[in-house]
């Protein structure tokens, strides 16, 4: 598990500092070329399609390191999680002819989306479903869901196209589809910003002379990084594509960066001081709080108050309960100290990165005063080029922002013209 990056003091990245979840053994990989592929963290959220291991590492790292962190307020919310477990049911059944409907059976997609209905984007989707449980039109006891209708396209066409979703429905919302309608809720699926690159993989920062500094040494692609593509809002499917077209480039250019750069740098004196010190701190604390219950709030918080829809007054809040979050993360304990295997130390680390990117995506969102793609706000619904056409750069030191100008000038083709989007 890679726990920290060793940049020297020119802000050339010189590798990462790792440790052996076997044996708990620290070690310094020293290295002339450093990729991220650590993945995205929607699990900052307390429902999310992703699996346990996307804890943004890749971005802590990179935030404790002095690196920015771009547009984080551009999570996408995936609009069928099962309800109560966040597991993803995917657009293949919308897609097969399946329908969402609200407590009075009203398929209430006609209204928001005349034309695409229940296949508009995700976030419109998202939208319309938070704002029919919002105004009381939810499913179930508590009114805090939707249902997903498709036991009209029968059992053996279920069986057939969507065995895996069959599966899904049986095994976390215990509904056989072909029988009942499966309870759904929207759910953070994919984070949009991330490690800002350039379209070769390589990290920019603005951190020397210009806004966009290639950072030596250090690349990053997939999920983890923000080479903006998807710009505020990604399109099913495009996350794969993105992976292949960046994994190839960022690989023809690290070959190039080596070729050039024959020889390691020497590693700094402090190389490992970092995460050594978050380890001591973990072997020593007494009396501190449990990672589970802090990662709890945390989640809560980010769920509450930096949902689908943002609230002015709740952000303002999430501000500060997500920072008294972060001073608890600080002070937590854990009881295992033991060598091998030591999950509950592994947990504690992945909460360090959890917490940073809970806050530049709360920080972020709270500050952009306008709605755009996965970010909404209540109280600025519109989008607004002429403010807010432009990149947000968190910076965990000072919980500082930047922003950065939006490139609308394609390489090869014609740039396409600015338009707002409608269904
Ligand atoms: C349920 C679901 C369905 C999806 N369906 C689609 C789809 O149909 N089409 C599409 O385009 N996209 C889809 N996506 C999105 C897409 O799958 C992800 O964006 C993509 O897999 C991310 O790939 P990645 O390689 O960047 O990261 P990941 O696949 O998340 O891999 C990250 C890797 O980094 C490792 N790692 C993390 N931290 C550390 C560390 N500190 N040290 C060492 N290793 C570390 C992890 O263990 C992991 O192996 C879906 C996502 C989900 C959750």
């Amino acid at each position: 598990m890679a726990l920290d990056l060793i940049r020297d003091e020119d802000g050339d990245v010189l590798g990462v500092v790792a440790m052996e979840i076997e044996t708990s053994e620290v070690m310094i990989l020293q290295a002339r070329a450093t990729l991220f592929a650590t993945g995205g963290a929607a699990r900052i959220f307390q429902a999310s399609t992703n699996a346990y291991i996307n804890t943004g590492d890749g971005l802590g790292m990179a935030a404790r390191a002095g690196i920015p962190l771009e547009d984080m307020e551009f999570f996408q919310f995936h609009p069928t999680g099962v309800y109560g477990a966040g597991v993803l049911i995917s657009e293949g059944v919308r897609g097969e002819g399946g329908y969402l409907i609200n407590k009075d059976g009203e398929r209430f997609m006609l209204r928001y989306a005349p034309n695409a209905q229940d296949l508009a984007s995700r976030d419109v989707v998202s939208r319309a479903i938070a704002t029919e449980i919002k105004e009381g039109r939810g499913c179930g006891k508590h009114g805090d869901h939707v249902l997903l209708k498709v036991d009209h396209i029968g059992d053996a066409v279920i069986r057939q196209r969507l065995p895996g979703i069959r599966e899904i429905s049986l095994k976390f919302a215990h509904v056989d589809p072909a029988l009942a309608p499966i309870p759904v809720v929207p759910t953070a699926h994919y984070m949009m910003g991330g490690i800002p690159t350039n379209y070769h993989g390589q990290v920019v920062a603005p951190y020397k002379t210009g806004p966009e500094e290639v950072v030596q040494g250090f690349y990053a692609v997939g999920e983890c990084a923000c080479v903006s593509v998807h710009g505020a809002n990604r399109l099913g499917c495009n996350s794969l594509l993105d992976l292949l077209v960046f994994g190839r480039e960022v690989a023809r250019q690290i070959i190039e960066d080596l070729q050039r750069n024959p020889h390691p740098k020497p590693l700094p004196y402090d190389a490992a001081d970092r995460p050594l010190a978050r380890l001591a701190r973990l072997k020593s604390q007494k009396n501190g709080e449990s990672v589970a219950e802090v990662g709890a709030e945390m989640r809560r918080v980010m769920q509450n108050h930096c949902g689908v829809f943002r609230f002015p007054d709740l952000l303002a809040q999430g501000v500060e309960k997500i920072r008294t979050v972060a001073e608890r993360v600080k002070n937590t304990m854990i009881n295992d100290q033991s060598k091998v295997f030591n999950t509950a130390c592994v947990e504690a680390l992945e909460l360090d990165n959890l917490i940073e990117v809970a806050q530049a995506t709360m920080v972020s969102a709270a500050a952009r005063q306008e709605s755009r793609g996965g970010h909404a706000r209540d109280d600025f619904p519109q989008r607004d080029d002429d403010h807010w056409l432009k990149h947000s750069l968190y910076f965990s030191e000072g919980q500082k922002l930047d922003y950065k100008p939006v490139r609308l000038k394609p390489l090869s083709v014609e740039s396409f013209p600015l338009k707002a989007r409608v269904y």
